[in-house]
């Protein structure tokens, strides 16, 4: 590809369907790759090593930590996650967008160091359906599905600091949503220097008569 990868967050309130969306949009088009983060949280049933995160302890978490090999981490609902910067770095430099399903405070570390980031919440039309989602998953007990709700609340605060809100009421248009954004950010003039000094040059060029 011979265009800049666009490092984009992805964040929302637990149970809005981020990891289905996140699925889908990488087996619709090749342009994505999604970071695998680390975790300290104990793997859900059916979720696999190096597929959905890697599993780590908390001393292996906190020497990554020491070691400078996460762009940013967090702490959410007693876990630490964080993303590997390695794999960030080689697919934007292949031209890839790749993106960062990640929560606010995370978001908010990458808008600092990436100011070029693009920024999406996604979130359900409303909060019974998220708790709806949360319950069926079943993959949570009552209490850490209550600490995730809470934990909505505080996020709900800081929706103005991302770029775009995307409602997740029906999958395949929240998909199409996200790729238009994506889309339309790369034809941003601030990421079309390359071209349009191009364009200038060839015009040059032609009106000297060469
Ligand atoms: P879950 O336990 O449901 O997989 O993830 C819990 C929360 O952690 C979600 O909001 C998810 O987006 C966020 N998360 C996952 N990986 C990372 C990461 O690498 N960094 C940060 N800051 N948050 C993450």
């Amino acid at each position: 590809m011979d265009r800049q990868g666009i490092l984009i967050v992805v964040s929302g309130f637990s149970g809005a369907g981020k990891g289905t969306i996140m699925k889908e949009l990488l087996r619709r088009y090749e342009q994505y790759a999604l970071s695998i983060s680390a975790t300290t949280r104990a793997p859900r049933e059916g979720e696999k090593e190096g597929r959905e995160y890697f599993f780590k302890s908390r001393e292996a978490f906190e020497q990554m930590i020491a070691d400078g090999e996460l762009i940013e981490y967090a702490c959410y609902v007693g876990n630490y996650y964080g993303t590997p910067r390695a794999y960030v770095e080689e697919k934007l430099s292949e031209g890839r967008d790749v993106i960062l399903e990640i929560e606010i405070q995370g978001a908010r570390r990458i808008r600092e160091q990436f100011p070029d980031a693009v920024l999406l919440f996604v979130t359900t039309k409303d909060i019974d359906t998220l708790r709806e989602r949360l319950d069926r998953r079943g993959t949570e007990t009552k209490e850490v599905i209550l600490q995730r709700l809470m934990r909505a609340e505080q996020e709900s605060e800081g929706m103005e600091e991302y770029d775009y809100l995307v409602v997740n009421e029906d999958l395949d248009e929240c998909v199409m949503k996200i790729h238009g954004i994506i889309e339309s950010e790369h034809q941003r003039i601030v990421r079309s220097g390359e071209l349009i000094d191009r364009v200038r040059k060839e015009l040059k060029r032609f009106s000297k008569g060469e």
